[in-house]
């Protein structure tokens, strides 16, 4: 079932998700309906806020995306993502590297926003499965940031936090139409980056 995602500036968006306490039939069930709504909108990551439920809950796939690599390490060893996807983050913890690459990026409660956006270059992740074991891995590129800008959605904090004031004002117009509730006119999908 796709579900409506929900707009900047939802309160929602910047609520803390609470801990998942049980993995239920309900959470296999919304997992797979992030799934469905996120690939229905080309996304590559969707966090639970985005679609009104406060938790820690955020589907990430980035599947057939050959213009941003991603990369993914599991035991240390580097594997091909596209084996492991796609991941789910369940309560997740990560720990990113001092060093960051600036990056485009867009997220899909804010449509016709794109900015550059520093990321750790890479980031370990502790997060539990659909089975309520642990996972463990590292990611860079594309994955990496998706992983960073999920984890962020599920702290209730956004990209547009992490603006500088150059990519702010760039933004402003759509920002504001946002705000009033109107969806700004999107950019040439081809162009833009992917949306998590
Ligand atoms: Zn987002």
């Amino acid at each position: 079932m796709i579900l409506e995602i929900v707009m900047y500036d939802h309160p929602v968006l910047r609520q803390k998700g609470t801990k998942i306490r049980e993995i239920t039939k309900e959470l296999r069930k919304l997992s797979a309906d992030m799934l469905e709504t996120m690939r229905a909108h080309n996304g590559v990551g969707l966090a639970a806020q985005q679609i009104g439920q406060v938790l820690q809950f955020a589907v990430i796939d980035v599947t057939g995306i050959k213009e941003r690599e991603s990369r993914m390490w599991v035991d240390g060893k580097s594997v091909n993502p596209e084996d492991y996807m796609p991941i789910l983050l369940i309560n997740p913890v990560i720990s990113g590297t001092k060093s960051k690459v600036t990056e485009g990026e867009g997220c899909l409660s804010f449509p016709g926003v794109y900015a550059e956006i520093p990321r750790s270059q890479r980031v370990k992740v502790s997060t539990l499965t659909l089975d309520g074991k642990t996972f463990e891995f590292e990611a860079g590129g594309l994955l990496g940031r998706a992983v960073q800008h999920e984890y962020d959605h599920l702290q209730g904090k956004l990209f547009i936090d992490l603006m500088n004031s150059e990519a702010r004002k760039a933004n402003r117009e759509a920002l504001d139409l946002l705000r009033q509730g109107i969806t700004p006119p999107s950019v040439d999908e081809k162009k833009s980056p992917p949306q998590t």
